[in-house]
């Protein structure tokens, strides 16, 4: 099957208030082109060195998230353009991120990245660092960051009963933070949590947003 008729059957299957995020992490502009060529906008990329590549030669009208790990020091090479950076892991990165925003003149979209695994290998914040975030006197001077809401990833697992937990986890994390703290921010509003593998649970649990690849790209 091909790539497009993939997108397409995939497309079907998400509910239309389901933002995809198609992720493009080892595809060539070549078969990402496929894609945008169903009128699809909105693609992610996990290393800043790739989107900064990839950008360069596909349309402009494409929206870029950063969903991987980002180092502070790198944050500059996408603050020009990037649509949404969903993995904020720390204070000292989203102050970054507020600075280059700052530069650019733009407000920077965000998602606060929590760690919901058991795997010990995967980035992110509990409860307690996102709250220390939030909480510190740096945060309300941030104009130039907009915090959209949360970002996890699951265990890689085919139990599906853990996977579920794990989302419905993330799932209340956002609703603590909403309540708590962006009650009256319209725009923090995201869940973004559900891959390949997992993501009509993910679905199931309340996500808004899929970052999807494998199922899109590779024939299976
Ligand atoms: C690679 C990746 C995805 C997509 O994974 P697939 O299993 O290929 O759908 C989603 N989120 C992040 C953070 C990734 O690195």
């Amino acid at each position: 099957m091909s790539i497009s008729n993939r997108f397409l059957i995939l497309k079907n299957e998400i509910p239309p208030k389901v933002k995809l995020i198609a992720v493009t992490k080892s595809q060539e502009p070549e078969q990402i082109l496929k894609v945008y060529q169903n009128g699809h906008k909105i693609f992610g990329e996990n290393k800043v060195q790739e989107i900064v590549r990839k950008k360069d030669l596909l349309p402009e009208d494409i929206e870029w998230h950063m969903i991987g790990h980002l180092q502070t020091n790198k944050v500059k090479y996408i603050a020009p353009f990037i649509a949404m950076i969903q993995s904020i892991d720390s204070l000292k990165l989203l102050s970054q991120v507020n600075r280059q925003g700052e530069k650019h003149q733009r407000i920077i979209d965000c998602l606060l990245q929590f760690y919901i695994a058991f795997e010990e290998t995967k980035f992110g914040l509990d409860i307690d660092e996102a709250t220390s975030i939030i909480e510190d006197p740096t945060f309300h001077t941030f104009n130039n960051v907009r915090i959209c809401g949360v970002m996890g990833m699951a265990s890689f697992t085919n139990n599906k009963v853990t996977v579920k937990k794990e989302f419905n986890n993330l799932s209340e994390i956002f609703h603590f933070l909403k309540n708590k703290y962006f009650a009256d921010h319209d725009h923090f509003c995201e869940i973004s949590m559900g891959m390949t593998n997992d993501y009509e649970v993910a679905i199931e649990e309340g996500s808004t947003m899929l970052r999807i690849g494998s199922k899109i790209f590779t024939n299976s």
